[in-house]
């Protein structure tokens, strides 16, 4: 009897989904089958960071949390502070009734971009310029170590858009105008979630290792060809174009493991992404066969507005049953679970559906190991900002310069500068602005202005690369008579766009503001000059390059800003090929490579190249 009961207990005590030697299907299906709707509800939901305590974890049985742009536990938190809150909330959920980990997501789009000196890559218009995938996956890897770093094991990373209009505030986290560009790039997931191995599952999630998060690939489909440019609008285009232009990245993104996928809050045609269920569903996981889960936008599932009259449980009817397993809620949870708990019972939404979202989910969370390593490693706070990983921030930097004129005469280049010059001009409002050099998502949601985290500016990297014996005179807006009557040798002027994302970039105009193009004209009207663009795309330079003897595209180059001054000074050749079409007027857009009439200032794939000033 004594051995029949220990059997039964040993039995009893046998979970299958908590046995790591058990296969993932095996494993999601055993809980599944143990899960209530609330609990299955529980893990389509995803709240943000400020409204999770272990309590609501815990009576709303909260399957993922997530930090907005911006969104920190306290300003300037540590790695350890991060540790330390996503070991509170992760405690939590591990102790409801089946245990299940939730996933803590986060926006580390060009390096874990809200964390406090964390190390700032160049966003992803300059990663387009260094068409260097091999780079594009370090960066990937380096990211995923620091996103580790803070306890974190999800980013809402790559922007797979296509860029086919600048005046898109969102153009900056688009690798390319070109698709191909972008189908390369998508070599980042390999670096972010780890390569796949040689018996890998067709196009099912993959994460391997404890250094390495989920991806997401975002936004689900044709976020960057909305009409002219305009954040969240109508992409209009039929499905030929959808399929050569603005599906290819996910064809390549799916066979690379990659573990989730946001959806758009554009509409394709009229139709809002996130209710679109030819999209998602028949498509993009049956004809694609994608395994992961589908993650809608930051309120996107709020933005259905058709027909007219359309209130919130519609919006969760249409979403749900077109395909989206994970909301982002990110505010009202209690609104979210009780509408799709009554949609559910009223059978508008089948069970079907809930439990391939809840499938799907697990899934993820059961493949990168989440179930089995639930708890943050405290023995990778270190790892933030790491001394290799802004050597990577460097190199990257000077891979993204594109150098667009050199020279008044091509006979008589300017570039390289020399070390030694005497007295040299470093003027312009980017010149010692680190917040305007990394732009929008860096530890603001907006990005910022100014000394905003760890890194090193233009002027700074300057000052470190020249000759001891140069005099570096830094004026942010000199005056033509200041300039002529101070003999320099030539001047660097670093003028651009302030920091801005999404809506709050959309630009009819794409001027530099000013002073920058007067800080230019005076300049340039008066010394020698290499201008260098900070931008995320783009922008009205035309009318002053006849005045220039140089001019550097720099797009946002991030933290390192000694990444420019290398190639400035010869250290490094120029490599960096344009990412996107420079137009002369705004009036010609949108203008893309193969357009018919393409009349550009400089061409899709154009810059000059330099050799590094030890093989010249
Ligand atoms: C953006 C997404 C981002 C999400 C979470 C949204 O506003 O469109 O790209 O991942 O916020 O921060």
């Amino acid at each position: 009897l004594f051995l029949m009961c220990l059997a039964a207990t040993i039995q009893a005590e046998y979970i299958k989904y908590k046995d790591p030697n058990q296969p993932v299907n095996v494993r999601v299906k055993d809980l599944m089958k143990r899960m209530t709707l609330a609990e299955k509800i529980g893990q389509m939901t995803q709240i943000e960071r400020k409204h999770a305590s272990p309590q609501v974890l815990k009576d709303y049985l909260i399957g993922s949390i997530l930090s907005g742009g911006g969104s920190v536990p306290a300003p300037q938190a540590s790695a350890k502070d991060w540790v330390n809150m996503i070991n509170e909330y992760q405690k939590a959920c591990l102790s409801t009734r089946l245990g299940i980990p939730m996933i803590y997501g986060i926006d580390a789009v060009h390096g874990h971009n809200n964390v406090y000196n964390a190390t700032i890559f160049p966003h992803n218009v300059g990663l387009g310029a260094t068409r260097d995938p091999d780079l594009v996956k370090r960066i990937g890897a380096a990211t995923a170590l620091e996103v580790r770093a803070t306890g974190i094991p999800y980013t809402f990373a790559p922007c797979i858009a296509v860029c086919r209009d600048p005046r898109w505030g969102r153009c900056y986290e688009s690798y390319s105008e070109d698709h191909r560009v972008v189908q390369a790039m998508t070599q980042i997931i390999l670096g972010l979630q780890g390569d796949i191995p040689a018996n890998y599952t067709k196009n099912f999630p993959y994460v391997s290792g404890k250094n390495n998060v989920a991806a997401c690939a975002k936004h689900f489909v044709g976020d960057g060809g909305t009409q002219k440019g305009i954040n969240e609008n109508n992409t209009v285009i039929n499905f030929h174009g959808l399929l050569s232009t603005h599906l290819p990245a996910y064809y390549d993104s799916v066979a690379k493991g990659v573990s989730t996928i946001m959806a758009s809050y554009s509409s394709w045609n009229g139709i809002k992404m996130h209710a679109n269920r030819y999209l998602i569903t028949d498509f993009l996981k049956k004809k694609l066969g994608f395994k992961g889960f589908v993650i809608s936008d930051w309120q996107g599932i709020d933005r259905i507005t058709t027909p007219p009259g359309a209130n919130y449980s519609y919006s969760v009817q249409m979403s749900v049953n077109a395909g989206i397993d994970m909301v982002m809620v990110p505010d009202d949870y209690p609104g979210f679970i009780n509408n799709l708990t009554t949609l559910v019972n009223a059978k508008v939404i089948p069970m079907s559906r809930i439990d391939d979202a809840v499938r799907r989910i697990l899934r993820v969370k059961f493949v990168m190991g989440l179930f089995d390593n639930p708890l943050p490693d405290y023995n990778l706070v270190d790892q933030l900002g790491n001394k290799e990983h802004r050597e990577l921030a460097r190199e990257a930097a000077r891979k993204s310069l594109v150098l667009l004129k050199n020279g008044k005469s091509s006979k008589k280049p300017l570039l390289p500068l020399p070390k030694k010059a005497g007295k040299i001009l470093v003027a312009g409002s980017h010149a010692d602005n680190l917040g305007y050099q990394c732009g929008g998502w860096t530890i603001e949601w907006q990005g910022s202005s100014g000394r905003i985290t760890g890194g090193t500016t233009i002027l700074e990297a300057i000052k470190s690369t020249v000759d001891p014996s140069t005099n570096v005179v830094f004026s942010e807006n000199p005056d033509a008579g200041f300039v002529k009557s101070n003999n320099f040798a030539y001047a660097i002027v670093v003028v651009g766009e302030p920091s801005y994302s999404e809506t709050a970039g959309d630009s009819l105009n794409l001027t530099i503001p000013e002073p920058g193009p007067s800080t230019i004209q005076s300049v340039c009207g008066a010394v020698k000059c290499v201008v260098v663009i900070i931008s995320g795309r783009p922008v009205v330079v035309e009318p002053y390059v006849p005045l220039m003897d140089g001019l550097v595209a720099a797009w946002l180059p991030g933290s390192e800003g000694q990444g420019v001054a290398d190639v400035l000074f010869g250290d490094f050749g120029f490599t960096g090929k344009l990412p996107r079409t420079w137009f002369k007027s705004v009036e010609q857009l949108p203008m893309n490579v193969g357009d018919k009439n393409y009349d550009p200032l400089f061409a899709f794939g154009f810059g000059l190249t330099t050799k590094p000033r030890t093989a010249v």
